[in-house]
């Protein structure tokens, strides 16, 4: 089983295209990793460079611990998947499962046995004589995943495999994939834009977009612990609320998020609160999945936001609400590049925050500080919009449109993002 190793590798297409931008990830010995991204973002070049049918621009491959930057895709002993199944349709399903033994001039015996017990274990044997024209979608690709396994191979490259399936196929074949997969401990890199099949089948997943890696984790890390907005916003099943909230140390006794029509506080005692605080008088992106806004009673004593319901959406399993609140709202910005370590309050505000902040950990450090003037904030990256709260009512429809409503947040699953789109907060990887 082999290590794959990509140590700073870009890829520019013929023309200038830059489709993978200094990237740096890896995949251990038997891991099942997910490149996970919008279409275009550059997963299948990153799969074709692993796979050698693209050649590395720059930076270093490495595949199981050996550099393979020059080496044939022959002599890399990966087997590759592809949307599209790409079978031979003159050959049965036996004669498209066994190419690569007979290729590989394995004893014809072997070569059937070997056939016949993979085609039970993958539920195709009952098809072994017919043509690929004549099977279904998931069976086509049952047959890619034979094909593929049939050799033994060190690495299995799959580009979404799934994704021409409907929906019930889909979820069986995802779930064969990955049985299949760990029980055979073959290293696999697998490709899909599809977030609920990388949460569902990876060990890790890296998300990228535009080139840009923005995280990469276990599926619960990347999920509650978000590297970046994107990454939070990719992996949201509903939309996710990005509301844009100016940070105010009032006094120096709590930090304030404040979002215009609505404040939340935040106790020094929370572990957010140093970060947060190199922000202040400056505008930064907070994030709240629906499912973090809930209608709460008078009584509710935690933050609320105070909103009009404009619709309300039933999803089958829950109810959304479309709650205007007066808060602005912003889309997600551009991802940070490599270089460009946002979250670093030294690099986009000025170094007097952090004397602030230290001093107020560590009284009586550097000169008296001067009566703490609060800046008008910077706008946070993304467009501004005054578009509506997406809150989780829950099964029951339990307000009305236009209805006045208290909307209750879960303080400690806010996500808390620079203006351009790095966490405040290092996400715990
Ligand atoms: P994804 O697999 O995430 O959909 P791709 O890796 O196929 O993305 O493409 C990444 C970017 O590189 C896209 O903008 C695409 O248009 C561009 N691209 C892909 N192949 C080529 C090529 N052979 N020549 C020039 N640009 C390409």
């Amino acid at each position: 089983m082999s290590t794959v190793v990509l140590d700073n590798v870009s890829k520019i297409y013929p023309g200038g295209h830059l489709a993978i931008d200094r990237m740096s990830l890896s995949a251990d010995k038997g891991e099942f990793l997910v490149l996970l991204g919008p279409s275009g973002c550059g997963k299948s070049t990153l799969l074709r460079m692993i796979a050698g049918l693209e050649e590395v621009t720059s930076g270093d491959l490495w595949l199981g611990g050996a550099l393979a930057n020059d080496l044939a895709p022959r002599d890399r002993d990966v087997a590759m998947v592809f949307q599209n199944g790409a079978l031979y349709p003159h050959r049965t399903v036996r004669g498209n499962i066994s190419f690569p033994l007979e290729v590989a001039k394995i004893a014809p015996e072997t070569v059937r046995e070997r056939v016949t017990q993979l085609s039970k274990a993958l539920r195709i044997g009952e098809t072994l004589e017919r043509r690929p024209g004549t099977l279904s979608g998931g069976q086509r690709q049952r047959v890619a995943m034979g094909r593929a396994i049939v050799r033994q191979p060190s690495l299995f490259l799959m580009d979404e495999p799934l994704s021409n399936l409907d929906a019930g196929m889909r979820t069986e074949l995802r779930m064969e994939i990955s049985s299949l997969v760990r029980s055979l401990g073959v290293t696999t890199v697998y490709v899909t834009h599809d977030q609920v099949e990388a949460l569902t089948l990876a060990d890790r997943i890296a998300i990228i977009n535009r080139g840009v890696l923005q995280d990469v984790g276990t599926p619960t890390q990347v999920y509650n612990d978000p590297a970046t907005a994107f990454t939070a916003a990719f992996l949201s099943s509903q939309q996710l609320n990005l509301l844009a909230a100016t940070v105010r140390a009032p006094q120096n006794r709590f930090i304030l998020l404040d979002f215009g029509p609505h404040q939340i506080t935040i106790p020094w005692s929370d572990p957010r609160a140093y970060a947060i605080s190199q922000y202040v008088g400056h505008q930064i992106i907070v994030g709240l999945r629906p499912d973090c806004l809930a209608p709460v009673p008078e009584t509710f004593d935690g933050p609320v936001f105070l909103g009009r319901v404009r619709a309300l959406e039933y999803h089958g399993h829950e109810w959304l609400a479309h709650v205007e609140s007066g808060i602005p709202t912003v889309t997600v910005p551009e991802p940070p590049a490599p270089d460009r370590h946002a979250g670093d309050p030294a690099a986009s505000a000025s170094g007097g925050r952090v004397m602030t902040a230290l001093r107020r950990l560590f009284p009586g450090i550097g000169p008296a500080p001067d009566p703490e003037p609060e800046p008008e904030p910077e706008q946070a990256g993304g467009t501004h919009r005054r578009a509506d709260l997406i809150v989780r009512v829950g099964s029951r429809p339990v307000w009305r449109a236009g209805e006045r409503v208290r909307v209750g947040v879960d303080a400690g699953r806010l996500m808390l993002f620079a203006p351009d789109g790095s966490r405040i907060d290092p996400p715990q990887r």
